[in-house]
């Protein structure tokens, strides 16, 4: 038949066969073993709107949205408070880790809860008595230096004043208190008032906290004009949608005393609660579950780690809100290498987001994600979200001190299970220990090494350039959103390709005598 090339290209393209492979083809191709990000590309589509019109919500779980899908993962030296709140405010969401007291971290989970709101519902409050050094340390522990006044040093009490950073800091006397400082000729709301109504007495008044009272003066909550100010520089911010608060999430283990944590967890404001594990499908992991879910039905619970559609059955079977997909796969991870127990993360995540999607239950790609590409193919292979510990390492709202080597600022980052980690020294409810030391063991069996990465300044930075990017990628595949992916790779639209080792260096920087790899501005 002789074609007509004159005609319109869509009569055109019925007569062409599809390049590459569906998703299905690329997966369970029998001449492959397993498939990890570096094996495949995904195949480029029509570009019909700009990037900036990709739209990146993601579902973390049953009933939680993020605009953005990603999430800082729960280990030492990645999330603490102030990952979760960065996290938070730029649209993905923090996970604290529970390598500390139970104390210790539903701490860090009630000052993300506390950190931007509306309404500061449980602020900070200090008695008249206190001394000008106690709210000096107050600012160095909570990192915040505007505490009401009230007559019983609690919420509910009467309000007398308000001490804020100007008051103390150019005093000497650090003994004096902090009645003697404090400002007594206070701008107030009235409790009932409206947030921009607060708003609008903030800026009238000049000030920069305004205390709620009630009809008898006793102290009720607080607005914050940095709050506000954050408000709107973090359009995408992760929040309840009734409190205003920021999400915030926290990892559990699965012994019986990772009960009581999750209680005091709780009590703090927490909305989300991952069950950490190497190996999800356990009956501790199973009876964790059922005992959340009938305790706190309200609670999103994030069940994993699982490789297999086999795990994930039992998991969502158990309750999850949510699965979290990887085995071995982390960069700091030793596992398959000594348990020979895992799976290449490409052929995990395909699999069981494939039967867990079929129940509407969300997956999470855990580990192994190293830039951008990796992120669009795991939500290409059906994940809704990724986790990554060491691409936030190293960054400035990771814990831990930077320091210097061979002349690179580094930071530390390491597994939790490592020996490091392992033998982190804590309180009697460390939960590291415990958790790899049974009775019966002698001899700790790490999964994890202990290393550093280099300095990758603020996340304020990096997640939006994870952002940006991962739009860019979507637009490529002519993609508009991680719905539409779904769709268009499950509809065979979105065409894969495998990478042999060759096309691997050819897709590298290659024939180079040096080069430096910016990867943001
Ligand atoms: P885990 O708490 O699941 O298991 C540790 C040991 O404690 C296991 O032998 C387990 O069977 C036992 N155990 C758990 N609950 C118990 C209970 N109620 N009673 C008696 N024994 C119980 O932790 P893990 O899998 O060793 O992982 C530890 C940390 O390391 C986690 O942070 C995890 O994310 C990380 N890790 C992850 C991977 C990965 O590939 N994703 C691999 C290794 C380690
Ligand atoms: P200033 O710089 O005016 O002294 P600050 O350091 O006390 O202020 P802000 O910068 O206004 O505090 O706010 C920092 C964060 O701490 C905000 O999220 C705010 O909600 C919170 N915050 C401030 N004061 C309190 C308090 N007394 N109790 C609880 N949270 C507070
Ligand atoms: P990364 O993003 O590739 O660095 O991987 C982070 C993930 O590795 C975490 O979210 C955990 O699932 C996993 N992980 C954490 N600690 C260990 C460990 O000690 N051994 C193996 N895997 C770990």
């Amino acid at each position: 038949m002789v074609l007509d090339f004159s005609s319109a290209t869509a009569h055109l393209k019925q007569y062409a066969s599809k390049d590459g492979l569906d998703i299905k083809s690329l997966v369970d191709s029998k001449n492959f073993g397993g498939l990890t990000y570096n094996d495949f590309l995904v195949l480029p589509g029509l570009i019909q709107f700009a990037s900036s019109n990709v739209s990146l919500e993601a579902k973390l779980t049953k009933k939680i949205t993020l605009k953005s899908p990603f999430i800082s993962a729960p280990m030492d030296t990645v999330t603490e408070e102030n990952m979760a709140i960065h996290m938070a405010l730029l649209g993905g969401i923090g996970i604290i880790h529970h390598n500390c007291s139970p104390d210790e971290q539903a701490e860090m989970v009630r000052r993300v809860k506390k950190y931007e709101n509306g309404f500061i519902s449980d602020p900070v409050v200090i008695s008249p008595e206190v001394s000008v050094r106690e709210v000096k340390q107050m600012k160095a522990t909570m990192g915040f230096t505007s505490f009401p006044v009230t007559d019983t040093g609690k919420v509910g009490g009467k309000l007398v004043g308000i001490v804020t950073l100007r008051d103390v800091q150019f005093q000497d006397n650090l003994d004096i208190s902090v009645s003697e400082v404090m400002t007594s000729d206070l701008i107030t709301g009235k409790k009932g008032i409206t947030l921009s109504e607060g708003n609008q007495l903030l800026r009238s008044s000049k000030k920069g906290k305004l205390p709620i009272v009630d009809g008898k003066g006793n102290l009720v909550s607080m607005i914050s004009l940095t709050d506000l100010q954050k408000n709107q520089t973090y359009p995408l911010a992760s929040k309840s949608f009734d409190s205003k608060q920021l999400l915030c999430g926290a990892s559990i283990g699965t012994m019986d005393a990772d009960r009581g944590r999750l209680e005091k967890l709780v009590d703090a404001g927490l909305d989300v609660v991952v069950i950490d594990s190497s190996n999800g499908s356990s009956v501790f992991q199973i009876n964790m579950l059922k005992w959340i879910k009938s305790k706190y039905p309200d609670l999103q619970v994030i069940a994993g780690n699982v490789v297999t559609r086999d795990q994930a059955a039992l998991l969502i079977e158990a309750g999850a809100d949510a699965l979290k997909i990887g085995m071995g796969s982390g960069s700091i991870c030793i596992t398959q290498e000594v348990m020979a127990c895992g799976r290449p993360q490409g052929t995990a995540v395909y699999n069981v987001s494939e039967f867990a999607n079929q129940f509407g239950i969300p997956c999470i790609a855990d580990g192994g994600i190293g830039n951008i590409g990796h992120i669009t193919k795991a939500l290409a292979l059906g994940a809704s979200c990724v986790m990554m510990g060491g691409l936030l390492a190293g960054t400035a709202e990771t814990p831990g001190l930077y320091f210097y080597r061979d002349g690179q600022r580094l930071k530390s980052y390491r597994g939790m299970g490592s020996i490091d980690a392992m033998q982190q020294t804590g309180t009697s409810a460390n939960a590291s220990s415990s958790r790899y030391f049974s009775e019966s063991d002698k001899v700790f069996v790490a999964q994890g090494v202990a290393g550093a990465v280099v300095d990758k300044g603020s996340i304020t930075t990096f997640i939006p350039y994870l952002y940006n990017g991962l739009q860019h990628s979507l637009q490529d595949i002519g993609i508009q959103s991680i719905e539409d992916l779904r769709t268009k790779v499950d509809s065979g639209e979105v065409r894969f390709e495998f990478r042999t080792t060759s096309a691997q260096l050819e897709g590298g920087v290659h024939g180079l005598h040096s080069y430096e790899k910016r990867l943001h501005n």
